[in-house]
């Protein structure tokens, strides 16, 4: 049997019948571009959040570009973020034209490490912008308090975080502005590229609103430059299928989570993810380190045996090529290079069969004792 790391076929099925029905109403009445069905998901994803105003885009990329540019940050301007994350986090800051300054992640979470942003903070610093890493929730009542405390702003990506929550808040709603992704291994994803931008602030909403379609506020007057940035109507009639099943597709993950947890807890070489008691994991991913030297060998082993895993992420972005010019080097960063030669993401999806979690907890076992 071979168990990927993510499928999306499965449940593509178990909602065939009424996504076909979604599409081929959308491809019959033939208005692909920002038809009814684009409004109808975000009023409804808004609900959701519980939060004012959902503003729908092409990508989770496009989310972080767009808020950062209804903030108005660009050039000259600095944004703390984590250099543990996917390249699309730094991108967005870059594409404005500000500079991203990372602060270490903490070794529990993986995600950036509150305790360490104070001493990062210069007057040129507008946003800090937390990642909440494989659908874990950051610490954003310490987040929120730093971002007050200097008059920063806040913009969470939650890419991978849909539906968790911090002390019972989805995030997303906590900062000034949430940005999130539907790509297809995300947990809400649709077929194809999408994403979208949450705010309680209404100035933030229409502006993203107009620069997500070329910068005008009436159609052929333009008063900013903006993006070709919209949601197909086509990915909006299949997210208005998806979205009433986030939530137990979300408990699935947990269930999946806490199996692994209970039968991976005896391996020494082993640290699992925890989640902090204030917060809920949405499980995207479940990320485990391997740690004294050992990822490679056990991912390695693993394969073997049929089982996929993922290395989210093997180079920190602060090592990546592309920010060689923001000066940082090996070192400098110091847990989250230790993470990126640790962390390994097991196979994780709702649809993970008890049978399938049964062998991977079982072959990573078996990776372990086959040593001794
Ligand atoms: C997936 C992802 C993005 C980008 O989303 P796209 O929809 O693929 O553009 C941004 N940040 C993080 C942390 C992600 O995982």
């Amino acid at each position: 049997m071979n168990i990927p790391p993510f499928d999306a076929t499965t449940q593509y099925q178990s909602i065939a019948a009424e996504v076909e029905k979604n599409i081929c109403a959308v491809m019959a009445a033939g208005r692909y571009i920002m038809g009814p069905q684009v409004k109808e998901f975000e009023t409804q994803f808004a609900q959701y959040l519980d939060v004012e105003n959902v503003i729908s885009c092409n990508s989770g990329t496009d989310a972080l570009h767009l808020a950062l540019r209804a903030l108005k940050i660009g050039p000259g301007d600095e944004v703390i973020t984590t250099p543990f994350t996917f390249i699309a986090t730094t991108e967005a800051i870059g594409i404005v034209g500000a500079t991203p300054v990372f602060v270490d992640v903490d070794l529990t979470t993986y995600n950036i490490d509150p305790e360490l942003i104070e001493a990062k903070i210069t007057e040129r610093t507008k946003a800090i912008l937390p990642v909440h890493l494989y659908g874990r929730p950051c610490n954003m009542t310490a987040i929120m308090e730093i971002a007050h405390k200097h008059n920063l702003k806040v913009i969470e990506d939650c890419a991978q975080a849909t539906g968790a929550t911090w002390e019972g808040i989805k995030v997303g709603t906590i900062g000034d502005v949430g940005c999130f992704s539907f790509f297809p291994t995300k947990n809400l994803g649709c077929f194809g590229d999408g994403g979208a931008i949450a705010t309680a602030d209404s100035e933030i909403a229409e502006r993203v609103e107009y620069l997500r379609r070329h910068g005008g506020k009436v159609k052929y007057h333009h008063e900013e430059l903006g993006l070709n940035s919209r949601l197909d109507t086509l990915q909006a009639a299949v997210l208005l299928v998806k979205l009433p099943y986030l939530d137990q597709w979300n408990a699935a993950r947990g269930a999946i989570a806490d199996y692994y947890i209970s039968q991976l807890s005896q391996i020494k070489d082993i640290v699992l993810p925890t989640v902090a008691q204030e917060g809920k994991s949405a499980w995207n991913q479940f990320t485990i380190r391997v740690v004294n030297g050992q990822r490679d060998r056990v991912q390695k082993t693993l394969k073997e045996q049929g089982v996929g895993t993922m290395v989210y992420y093997p180079i920190p972005l602060h090592l990546q090529r592309v920010h060689a010019n923001l000066g940082y080097f090996l070192g400098s960063l110091p847990i989250s290079e230790q993470l990126s030669h640790e962390v390994l993401s097991l196979p994780m999806f709702p649809e993970l069969s008890t049978s399938a979690q049964k062998i991977v907890t079982e072959s990573v076992s078996q990776a372990f004792f086959a040593l001794i």
